[in-house]
């Protein structure tokens, strides 16, 4: 779990923003007076209902066995879920779409030279974990979506494996072409390392967790500890994320008469080399025969040896063979349908499926959800009823690639980009500090919610202890920014859970929510994630899973009972003047670095190398970033941020129009997220539209804001930095000419 308001931030632009309310002044957004305290009423009979033993006794169900795509638990998951939703008023049902699902079939990794060993790739099962001596439908550790192959060659440390590594390599003088490189965990989403791997020439691909990240240098290890122990393994899917999610046969469709799978060779998602990970016990041996240079110091990790570059004269041997199975993928969708509104609908979601028994991931943010679910129930028995149409989804099929959530947007789509209001998305969920992202538009609503949510252990309410921290711990602006902003940002969202298809795809506005910070540990996708676990290590009270129900199951009151749809725009105008100013700093940056490096050249006396092999050949003079013309944006933010001031001053005398006007209000509002996706979605990635926010290409899970023109900056493709400009410029004009709409409304 990420840690969203750790980032370090850039001033922000109060620019001409009149005084801002402290927060607990703010009247509820989206209520009148009456209404409001009719709400705040329903919000405190909700929160009575939640009941901590409920999450517990399911995640103890929940996590019995093996319940990952496609095997017989997680069926009888998903019926479970389904039943216990019908049972409380919802219309229930399994929405079954099939999709590809890799699994292992031959796994081996073996050193050749300069010794003989052979990986066990097996995690030990440990008396203290009562799940973990199960084998059957157990998947071994492995990386869903590797290519097969059977290859033998040189091994090369290459650390985390991102493209700056790489750099450093060829200063080294090493180069991966025709190796296996072997990389840690971390510094990156996994399935960038494959990819940046293969983009080198590499023909294999290790990736182990060094216990310095992910070990017995962060704590004790499990079973005396949380962290991970020396035969734990993080399982994990290497799809091509940051091209598109989903089923990589069928992406932007679903399969059906008229659209046709791919082959597995076609896909254009699927990793091209084979990839396995393994245990710091199972690296250990094949990291300690490396020769070569000594790695850089930054390199080194907390194994009880000197860390080597290689190549050799460690030789490894990795074959890997898959099953490549369609199999059916059951999410379950429920539904209450709205009194007034039933075609707009607010939508909520968590996965159900795990890689093997996943109390964490996905279970503990999934019982909240069906804690939710349950209260929600309750409250209809009373006689209330939700004014806009509640669907509550648990999702399949998320840990290879999305598949679940992916195929039913793309399934549905039509019908998603007329009634979806929201989508409100939990994942795994643990002790601590509140984190969340999403649209900037809902910025202020989260904090709201977040105001009324008290934290069970402090006593103050989990947006107040999340603003002590950020002022403990911030950086400098962040904790100016935590003592003077009204509102706490929420981060952007990148990829990595079923938000994606929602906001990527479609531009549904989205918030994704968790409690972490002190829950730390090394169960991420190993045999270890499981109910044990979870219950010493993490939130063994679930007073945390009781909290998340608070935040989102308020959410989904508020949204769907809200008289004028809680959107707000101003910090989404503070937001996108944020992103610019970065995207502008970053081309100045790559500018001063260029004409530096270029003066330095023109100054010295370097003489071509005779030896074309020679490293210390005659550097080469760096393009200089032209000035490019930023006036669009520019306009385009300043038009932003008026038409955003005049929405608010506008939005008190809203909740008062006549039921006709509000509808076409409340229509108006909800689609403005629709209107920061493009057609033509991003370069090189059509699937990814929404021109905020994506996925970074080389970063995986990692958001990169104004990705058209931030990416082509990164990569120096300055023409299409200019019509990124021109694109973001576009889609906010387009922005702008709704929140006017909306604000002439009467
Ligand atoms: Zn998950």
């Amino acid at each position: 779990m990420r840690h969203l308001f750790k980032k370090t931030l850039l001033p922000i632009l109060f620019s001409g923003l009149a005084v801002i309310p402290s927060q607990a002044q703010q009247p509820l957004l989206g209520f009148g007076a009456n209404a409001a305290q009719k709400e705040l009423d329903l919000e405190a009979t909700f929160d009575k209902q939640l009941q901590a033993n409920n999450l517990r006794d399911w995640m103890k169900r929940m996590t019995a066995f093996p319940h990952q795509l496609g095997s017989a638990y997680g069926l009888n998951n998903a019926l479970f879920l389904r039943d216990k939703l019908a049972s409380w008023g919802f219309e229930a049902r399994l929405d079954t779409v099939h999709v590809l699902f890799p699994t292992p079939k031959v796994r081996i990794l073996e050193l050749t030279e300069p010794t003989k060993f052979k990986a066990s790739l097996m995690e030990k099962p440990l008396k203290e974990d009562a799940t973990s001596a199960q084998t059957k439908d157990v998947l071994p550790p492995y990386h869903a979506f590797s290519a097969n192959g059977d290859v033998t060659a040189e091994l090369v440390f290459v650390n985390y494996g991102v493209p700056d590594d790489y750099e450093e390599l060829a200063k080294l003088g090493v180069d991966v072409k025709g190796k296996i490189v072997i990389a840690k965990y971390g510094g990156s989403w996994r399935g960038i390392k494959p990819k940046v791997a293969y983009e080198h020439g590499a023909i294999g691909c290790i990736i182990y967790s060094d216990p310095k990240e992910d070990g017995y240098f962060q704590g004790d290890v499990y079973p005396k500890g949380a962290f991970k122990n020396e035969s734990g393994v993080q399982r994990g899917s290497v799809v091509d994320l940051p091209l598109a999610p989903g089923d990589p046969l069928t992406n932007g469709f679903v399969a059906d008469a008229t659209h046709t799978r791919l082959s597995v060779a076609e896909a254009p998602a699927m990793m091209k080399i084979p990839v396995l990970p393994i245990s710091y016990g199972d690296a250990l041996p094949l990291l300690r025969a490396l020769g070569g240079q000594v790695a850089p110091a930054t390199w080194r990790g907390a194994l009880p040896i000197t860390y080597h570059v290689g190549p050799g004269p460690a030789k490894v041997h990795l074959k890997l063979e898959f099953n490549f199975d369609i199999v059916p993928c059951y999410n379950v969708i429920a539904t209450l349908k709205g009194s007034e509104f039933p075609d707009q609908w607010v939508i909520r979601g968590n996965h159900h499926d795990a890689w093997v028994f996943g109390a964490a991931d996905p279970v503990s943010g999934a019982v909240a959800e069906l804690e939710e679910a349950r209260a929600l129930g309750e409250l209809i028995k009373t006689g209330w009823k939700p004014k806009r149409t509640i669907v509550y989804c648990f999702w399949d099929g998320e840990e290879p690639g999305l598949l679940g959530s992916t195929e039913w947007v793309e399934k549905y789509q039509s019908i998603l980009k007329d009634k979806a209001v929201v989508y409100l998305n939990s994942d795994g969920n643990g002790r601590g500090y509140l984190s969340a992202g999403g649209s900037h538009t809902l910025e202020k609503f989260l904090n709201q919610v977040g105001r009324d949510v008290t934290d069970p252990e402090k006593g103050t309410s989990v947006i107040e202890r999340l603003r002590s921290r950020m002022i403990l711990n911030g950086s400098p602006t962040a904790r100016q920014e935590a003592r003077t902003r009204a509102d706490l940002r929420i981060s952007a969202l990148g990829s990595g859970s079923d938000y994606t298809p929602f906001i990527q795809h479609l531009g549904i506005a989205s918030l994704n929510v968790g409690y972490g910070g002190e829950d730390a540990g090394g169960d991420y996708h190993s045999i270890f994630d499981s109910y044990d676990h979870y219950t010493r290590f993490k939130d063994g009270d679930f007073a945390y899973g009781v909290t998340l129900a608070k935040t989102l199951g308020r959410s989904v009151l508020r949204f769907a009972n809200a008289d004028v749809l809680p959107f707000d725009f101003t910090n989404f105008a503070n937001t996108v003047q944020q992103y610019a100013s970065e995207v502008k700093k970053e081309l100045e940056n790559a500018r001063t670095k260029a004409e530096d490096h270029n003066k330095m050249l023109a100054e010295s006396r370097f003489e071509a190398a005779a030896d074309p092999k020679d490293p210390f050949v005659k550097p080469v003079a760096l393009s200089v970033a032209p000035y490019l013309n930023f006036a669009p944006l520019d306009n385009a933010l300043v038009a932003l941020e008026n038409s955003a001031k005049a929405f608010a001053l506008a939005s008190s005398k809203f909740s008062a129009l006549p039921a006709d006007k509000l509808k076409e209000l409340n229509e108006i509002l909800y689609k403005t997220e629709r209107k920061l996706i493009h057609a033509d979605g991003l370069p090189r990635r059509p699937w990814y539209r929404h021109q905020i926010y994506a996925p970074g290409f080389y970063t995986g899970y990692g958001v990169k804001t104004l990705p058209m023109i931030r990416e082509a900056i990164e990569q120096k493709n300055w023409k299409e930095a200019e019509e990124g400009i021109l694109r973001v410029s576009g889609v906010l004009e387009g922005f702008v000419g709704e929140v006017e709409r909306a604000t002439s409304i009467k």
